[in-house]
């Protein structure tokens, strides 16, 4: 999947243009305050990019969820304020989306220079994915203007600013952080080295069964952690004792462990865990969880062994991860999609903190995909040491479930 990037536009053409840049700007803001700039400071090499070869920018991205109205709480104001203190010089705001303000703003930009639109969901018209907006939006930059998509955590949705602009504008490419998603995701799925190993965790079954599915066909083993595990544990007559699970996904589980077995791929899950003492269907609240009395156990067929009865599965056991690391150290590609336990409480984020330093000292290809993954890695303080870490959450995982993300499709090939 090449597709054309700003990169393989002369930059003397970019001079003086205006160009439409759809960022990823869904900041999370606490009183007014953003909270993490990450995906702020992730937009940047292709804003300054363009900016050093003299291109009028304008900006759009969409923030929370204001549900096609207007509404100051999610204004891109602070996203516009944030913008201007990283790259040294003023980023104006407008006050609409493609209207009075939105259009002067675009008309008064001189070269090098960068104004960002307001909420693209202040519109109704944008998740709608509507033409007339698309075609507003296009407006805002005229015949000669480039679209440039550099939203890859909205990739997977086809709305007005994130697809359907694409269509009303000659020259459609991606952004420098499109690219990198691109050209990572897209190489473990096309020419992975092997051997690959998948380790998927997370809470449920049911969000990563496309995932699974499509990596069977490439990996060599998939290691299962996570409330995931639980229904694939159930499903082989394990003792899970009150442990969340999905009931209508075992056969699902079942079906998956028999591909698997076809196809020659290995799949582990937990031997042990780590439990603690919770009634089944207690919230796990930080009171529930911190008080609970918490042991490591090893895991046995219903019947077997000690009962696990008014006990949770939380986290994975140490001989698990023995097992885990063992496929790990020799890998060469290593996709890594949901925590194995929950990491939120220190507790147990053991096993996941231990695959995270497993995969920071490999010598293979590592790639994070899912935002609570990505968000255990930065816990650790190893996010430096990872071949790359998504910045997309669920479109990472609909481009690791081998789907065409719109965002995408809707560029110029190269
Ligand atoms: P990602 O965002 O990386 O795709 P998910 O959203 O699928 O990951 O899952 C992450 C959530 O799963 C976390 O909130 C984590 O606490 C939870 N989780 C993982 N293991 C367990 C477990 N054994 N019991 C309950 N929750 C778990
Ligand atoms: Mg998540």
């Amino acid at each position: 999947m090449e597709k054309k990037t700003i990169r393989d536009i002369d930059t003397k053409e970019l001079r003086g243009k205006k160009i439409l840049v759809r960022c990823d700007f869904n900041v999370p803001l606490k009183d007014g305050e953003i909270t993490d700039d990450t995906r702020i400071r992730a937009a940047l090499p292709t804003i300054r990019y363009l900016l050093e070869s003299g291109a009028k920018v304008v900006l759009c991205s969409h923030l929370g969820r204001p549900k096609g109205e207007v509404n100051e709480k999610y204004s891109m104001k602070p996203v516009a304020e944030r913008l201007s203190e990283e790259l040294d010089a003023k980023v104006k705001c407008a006050e609409d989306v493609t209207g009075p303000s939105a259009k002067d703003m675009a008309n008064e930009l001189k070269e090098g220079e960068a104004g960002l639109l307001e909420n693209v969901r202040f519109d109704p018209r944008e998740e709608k994915n509507e033409e007339s907006l698309a075609i507003e939006l296009a407006d805002l930059i005229g015949n000669e203007g480039i679209y440039v998509n550099d939203a890859f955590g909205t990739a997977h949705r086809a709305h007005a600013s994130t697809e359907g602009v694409a269509h009303h504008v000659d020259e459609s490419v991606a952004g420098l952080l499109m690219e990198r998603e691109i050209e990572k995701l897209g190489a473990v799925l096309e020419k992975p080295e092997e051997p690959f190993v998948a380790i998927l965790g997370g809470a449920k079954v049911s969000d990563k069964i496309g995932v699974i599915e499509n990596l069977m066909q490439k990996v060599q083993t998939i290691e299962i952690g996570g409330a995931m595990a639980n229904t694939f544990l159930k499903a082989k007559g394990y003792d899970i004792g009150s442990s969340k699970y999905e009931e209508d996904k075992i056969e699902v589980a079942k079906q998956i462990m028999k591909d698997a077995l076809n196809k020659g791929v290995e799949i582990i899950l937990p031997k042990d865990a780590r439990v603690a003492k919770i009634a089944e269907g207690e919230e796990l609240t930080p009171e529930t969880v911190e008080s609970a009395e918490h042991k490591n156990v090893k895991l046995n067929v219903e019947g077997k062994g000690e009962s696990l009865e008014g006990w949770q599965i939380l986290d994975v056991g140490d001989t698990t991860l023995t097992y885990f690391a063992d496929r790990l150290e020799n890998a060469k590609t290593v996709v890594w999609n949901g925590p194995v336990g929950l990491f939120e409480f220190d507790q147990f984020a053991i096993g996941t903190n231990a695959i995270a330093k497993v995969l920071s000292e490999i010598d293979a290809t590592t790639i994070i995909g899912g935002g609570d993954s990505a968000a255990a890695v930065k816990k650790a303080g190893l996010q430096d040491k990872m071949t790359h870490i998504s910045t997309g959450g669920g479109a990472s995982l609909e481009f690791l479930e081998g789907k065409k993300l719109p965002g995408i499709e809707c560029l110029l090939d190269k």
